[in-house]
């Protein structure tokens, strides 16, 4: 990966979060406090903008400015965890060289997760974002291997189960936990942007 496909994913991101803002906050109306896509529509809108004016010489700079982005643009939960995520992704990065192979890539979401667990607590099983995001960071690493498209692949493909399997699971962290066992039977809008993300890497490796 270089600077130019970390954008891409980035951009990819955003796009993918616009298209699919009502649906993650439809997901939240019912478990939640319909916001969750009206947040991260806000949020990475604010990272393309950020990044169109800033000049990363690496592909960990990218991924810091996204996530000091939106640390700053979107309250809520998602917004500091997702932010959290990738300041700790790219801070995982080599400071030096333009490029970095699906090893160091592998190595940097795994950072990502153990930043979004640190901040929320979320164990697996909790119908978080952790839910979709532990899967796709073992499924990374399982084919980096194979090189970084096959690792997008079956990381999205990954996270697209562990989303699924939210559904039977009862909340007990975020908003939806004040629910108890009436989350069950509901998506958690947190794991299905984190899908989107995976597979925002998927489609533009
Ligand atoms: P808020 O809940 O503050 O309205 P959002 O609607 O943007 O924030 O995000 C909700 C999502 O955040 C949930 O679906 C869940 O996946 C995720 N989430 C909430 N709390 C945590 C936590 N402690 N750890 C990981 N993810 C969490
Ligand atoms: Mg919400």
């Amino acid at each position: 990966m270089d600077v130019a496909l970390a954008r891409s994913w980035v951009t990819a991101i955003a796009t993918a979060v616009t298209e699919q803002a009502d649906y993650l906050t439809q997901l939240d109306s019912a478990i939640g406090d319909a916001d969750h896509g009206v947040n991260l529509n806000r949020g990475f809108t604010a990272v393309v903008a950020a990044l169109d004016t800033a000049d990363p010489r690496t592909v960990g700079d990218v991924f810091v400015k996204t996530g000091t982005t939106l640390v700053s643009k979107v309250g809520g939960a998602a917004g500091p965890l997702y932010g959290t995520a990738f300041r700790a992704i790219g801070k995982a990065l080599p400071a030096e060289g333009s490029t970095v192979d699906a090893a160091e890539l592998g190595a940097a979401l795994r950072a990502g997760l153990a930043a979004v667990q640190k901040l929320g607590a979320a164990v697996p099983g909790d119908k978080t974002i952790v839910d979709a995001y532990g899967p796709a960071v073992a499924a990374f690493e399982k084919a980096a291997d194979d090189g970084l498209p096959a690792a997008a692949r079956a990381a999205a493909e990954a996270a697209a189960e562990g989303m699924r399997a939210t559904t039977g699971l009862h909340a007990r962290k975020g908003r939806a936990s004040y629910l108890g066992p009436r989350s069950v039977g509901h998506q958690d809008p947190g794991a299905t942007s984190t899908w989107l993300i995976f597979q925002a890497l998927a489609d533009v490796t």
